[in-house]
């Protein structure tokens, strides 16, 4: 949040909130935070149903189970360790986070201190000198077992016994240590090549009773809390049983299915990751899962080849990336017919686009909850239950899916309605992009397209202060900032 005076409002907020950038929602408190969120999944949702309370956290401090620091130093030469600033490269210094794991920020801040004097430099991304970059650090809630990553310039660690002795002296905690090695000149943290310095090399955890291996670059669910409660509420709405036959859309490393495959008779999971895949398929294993299978494959090619081939489903779940589910998806789920689909979604405007398709095609929504899966950011988790209609008319699976490749129809229809407000009341003409500015600035994430110029080069001209003036105003009236 950039608004240093907003801040203010709430008492408790984060000292390093205005610097760092990463929680837009600092200004608030959380019972405020709650609101905000369930306050705009109704703005996008409530044309469908009743949106249901949010559910939110008992305790919302340190909730991320996974936590990554960049290493670098101060310009009079101290060596820092924390998070970029947001939309920078400049690392914010942070010895603790109220979003990150307590162990695991104590873990990062020591080996910040135990550099000088094993003579450890940290990397210059400018001058590409030093060595360590990054350390990334895992802990399964469940399970306690933690995992410390080295992300460092070359493989070259002449004090290795040393330091891995000290550093576990003082976190015996500590299950395993790796190293990786990023030689690259990219903003990805891990590179490709990695060392186990200690330990077996992975962490194990426990998610809904079941078991998953985590290695240093595995998907997992980054606040374990609340993705149980997701799951739950999620597998309420499937009301599985021993014939039901699921697919698992959008899996992942296979959570949801294999949540599933608990009571289902069998499941698909169908993802595009192979990656992922492949840790799906071992966790099942692990598990002893004999009743689920996973595809590598793009879920809207898989959903077509199921419905080509007559095949049948009676619970689909769907857990789509930010930029929600492809034309060619929905039109095949509906050519499938399941009883009902139960669609996870991490974005409530690309939601209310597929959401209007679905319930077009034949599909009632029937229940929606909104789960705070990230609190302090502006992001609003959302599971919904759809349930086919008995068949009052005949459903027409061709509907006109083109407006899918514009915006979101959701987000469409809030940009029109700014624009006629503030033209209304300020006799203003203001852009999409003028109003994209200044959602971004008050952190109401916007789809990449308006975050970023098309080219590198390209300009982007700046809100004039009359017409951020008129559009706050709006933002305000539609209830989307405080
Ligand atoms: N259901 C999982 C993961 C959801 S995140 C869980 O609960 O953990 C969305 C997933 O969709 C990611 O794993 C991503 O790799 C995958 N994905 C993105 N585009 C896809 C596509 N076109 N087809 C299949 N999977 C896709």
């Amino acid at each position: 949040m950039s608004n240093k005076s907003n801040l203010k409002t709430n008492p408790d907020a984060c000292p390093l909130a205005a610097k760092c950038g990463g929680c837009q929602l600092q200004n608030m408190t959380y019972p405020r935070q709650l609101k905000w969120k369930q306050a705009r999944a109704e703005i996008l949702l409530k044309k469908f149903g009743n949106v249901d309370k949010i559910i939110g956290m008992d305790n919302p401090l340190h909730y991320r189970n996974k936590v990554q620091a960049a290493f670098g130093r101060t310009r009079g030469g101290k060596i820092i360790s924390g998070v970029y600033q947001s939309g920078t490269h400049r690392i914010v210094n942070v010895d603790s986070c109220m979003t990150e794991d307590e162990t695991a920020d104590k873990i990062i801040v020591d080996i910040r201190e135990m550099l000088p004097k094993f003579k450890i430099w940290v990397y210059d991304e400018d001058k590409h000198t030093g060595w360590l970059r990054h350390v990334l650090v895992k802990r399964g809630f469940s399970s306690g077992e933690v995992m410390v990553v080295l992300v460092a310039a070359d493989s070259r660690f002449p004090s290795k016994k040393k330091f891995i002795a000290e550093l576990l002296e003082k976190h015996p905690e500590i299950t395993t240590i790796l190293l990786n090695i990023n030689d690259r000149d990219t903003n990805l943290v891990l590179g490709e090549r990695e060392e186990i310095l200690y330990g077996k090399g992975y962490i194990t955890d426990i998610l809904c009773g079941l078991e998953f291996a985590i290695s240093a670059k595995s998907f997992y669910q980054i606040n374990p809390v609340q993705c149980e409660k997701l799951y739950n509420k999620a597998m309420e709405y499937a009301s599985l049983d021993k014939s039901s036959k699921v697919i698992d859309a959008y899996c992942g490393i296979g959570t949801i299915g294999m949540a599933a495959a608990k009571t289902a008779g069998s499941v698909i999971g169908a993802e595009l990751n192979k990656d992922a895949v492949k840790d799906a398929v071992s966790n099942a294993k692990r598990n002893g899962m004999k009743n689920i299978g996973f595809y590598c494959a793009d879920a809207g090619d898989f959903m077509e080849a199921m419905a080509d081939e007559g095949e049948s489903a009676d619970v689909v779940f769907m857990d789509p990336p930010r930029s929600g589910s492809s034309r060619k998806f929905i039109s095949s789920l509906l050519r499938l017919k399941p009883q009902r689909i139960v669609y996870i979604s991490c974005n409530p405007e690309t939601l209310a686009r597929d959401l209007g398709f679905i319930t077009k095609g034949g599909y009632e929504v029937k229940r929606i909850t909104p789960v705070d899966m990230f609190p302090f950011t502006n992001h609003i988790e959302t599971v919904v239950l759809l349930s086919q209609q008995k068949p009052k008319f005949t459903v027409d699976i061709d509907i006109n899916l083109d407006e899918f490749d514009q915006t979101a129809a959701e987000a469409k229809a809030t940009y029109q309605e700014i624009k006629n407000y503030v033209y209304s009341k300020y006799k203003l003409k203001v852009s999409h992009l003028n109003i994209a500015q200044i959602k971004q600035k008050y952190g109401i994430i916007e789809r990449q397209n308006y975050n970023h110029p098309k080219s590198e080069n390209s300009r982007q001209p700046n809100c004039t202060p009359e017409k951020e003036k008129a559009i706050t105003d709006a933002l305000k009236y539609f209830k989307m900032i405080e």
